[in-house]
């Protein structure tokens, strides 16, 4: 039997990007090509040099956040003959994300000097996505002409997430992608293949830290409602920084359920953004497929009191008794969520909720380490802004709580398990907790660029 290798391409191992290559001696393919949010310039990138051009026979994209497609322009040029697969739904998140990058990187470009920006046009995008394979879940398909074999998995992440199986020749490698076992306000739960698994990729996001023990997903929206109604009831607004993809739609529709349970007010208002309107505009269009909660729901239509931003509005000002869902989620430099809160956390009226995962280099970190009154940066081109909104943490996580990701891998019980998608301290964690409970099991960290015989 051939050699079988994985190498991760990703700079440095930490939750950053994503980027992998499984090498057969006969085929490479090439799991997801993310972009590191944090990074700018080429370091963003996958060290994408370690893979020899025009080597790749197909490249397989989980889903479409920014940390697992925003390099994939960049790579298919480098990689002529691959080709690429990925669900339906993800080809056009995939697609309207990279050409709001386009856009993101150009401004970037003229603003910070950043010369290499952008890495690609929108012309590019419109041509490279009619290229792309869209499997349907489940289905089995031949990738190449040398007997290897994908099907996709529902990842409960966010619409369209898949997990990828690879049937190499009798070898079966799992990449999760990111995974959420339990069901949310949108997606269902995961379902994943569990037998006959060999070699497990596994996401550890949420490997360093524990959910509360008393922790429900319901009691945690109505303590989110409470906070709004409070908010609204004393003159102010809130505002939710959330990513464009998946945490938009899904506070939208949680708002959708506490006014039908009478835990919210009909007549609050609340403010989307340009992008996040253009992904719910997608998102809706494939409101009937079958592993959908509130199936046939669509938001832009049916949701009260939806506002949407105008074509090129930029400089939202802040009303009273509104909610504002704007992106990004980690409040980001030069985005929406970030401008706006210039002129809104210094108001002892307003709340700001923070509904998602928060790096605390990010501005959103930065807003949760500074105590009442004190002065946070936003953005390193401006003065501090005194912090007197209150400030609220809900855990509306898309990503498995490392529990489930533990009782998964035991159910697998695979040869080996990579360990991948995490900070230092979740890896850690992760290959104490997984070394322990499956000592039959190889548990691996893989180096960047190391590469390892599976
Ligand atoms: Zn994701
Ligand atoms: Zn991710």
């Amino acid at each position: 039997m051939p050699k079988i290798t994985f190498q991760s391409l990703l700079r440095r191992s930490d939750i950053g990007a994503n980027c992998y290559v499984i090498d057969t001696g006969i085929e490479r393919i090439v799991l997801d090509a993310g972009m590191h949010p944090k990074e700018k310039g080429l370091e963003a990138l996958p060290d994408f040099s370690l893979l020899p051009d025009d080597s790749a026979d197909a490249i397989i994209l989980t889903h479409a956040h920014l940390d697992h497609c925003g390099a994939l322009p960049v790579l298919m040029r480098r990689q002529p003959r691959a080709h690429v697969y990925m669900s339906a739904l993800t080809s056009e998140l995939a697609a309207a994300m990279m050409h709001n990058s386009c856009n993101v990187m150009t401004m970037q470009r003229d603003q910070d000097g950043i010369k290499e920006y952008p890495f690609f046009t929108h012309r590019e995008v419109d041509r490279i996505e009619r290229s792309w394979l869209r499997l349907r879940m489940g289905r089995r398909a031949e990738i190449g002409e040398c007997g290897a074999h994908v099907e996709l998995y529902d990842a409960g992440h966010l619409p369209g997430a898949v997990g990828a199986l690879l049937d190499l020749g009798g070898v079966r490698v799992f990449y999760t992608g990111d995974v959420h076992f339990e069901d949310q306000t949108m997606t269902m739960g995961a379902q994943f293949p569990e037998k006959d698994i060999d070699v497990l990729i596994l996401e550890c996001t949420r490997g360093a830290s524990e959910r509360r023990a008393d922790y429900n997903r319901e009691a945690e929206s109505h303590r989110f409602g409470a906070v709004v109604t409070e908010t609204i009831k004393r003159g102010g607004s809130v505002l939710m920084p959330v990513f464009a993809i998946g945490k938009t739609q899904e506070m939208l529709l949680i708002i959708h359920e506490l006014r039908h349970s009478g835990h919210l007010s009909a007549h609050i208002p609340v403010h989307i953004g340009g992008l996040s309107s253009r992904m719910t505009q997608i998102i809706d269009r494939h409101a009937d497929t079958e592993r959908r909660r509130h199936a046939g729901f669509k938001i832009l239509e049916s949701l009260a009191g939806l506002v949407r931003a105008k074509k090129g509005e930029r400089d939202l000002t802040s009303a009273p008794g509104r909610i504002y869902a704007l992106s990004s989620g980690m409040m980001t430099e030069n985005t929406a969520s970030n401008d706006f809160a210039f002129r809104f956390i210094d108001n002892p009226r307003n709340s700001l909720c923070l509904v998602g995962y928060a790096d605390s280099a990010s501005p959103a970190g930065a807003i949760l380490s500074t105590e009442p009154g004190g002065k946070v940066k936003l953005h390193s081109a401006h003065p501090p802004v005194a912090l007197r909104a209150d400030v609220h943490r809900f855990d509306f996580s898309g990503h498995a709580p490392r529990p489930d990701l533990v009782a998964y891998a035991m159910k697998v019980k695979p040869r080996k398990i990579m360990l991948v998608h995490g900070d230092a301290p979740a890896l850690e964690w992760m290959a104490q907790t997984l070394s322990a409970a499956l000592p039959q099991t190889e548990v691996i960290v893989p180096m960047p660029g190391e590469k390892i015989v599976l």
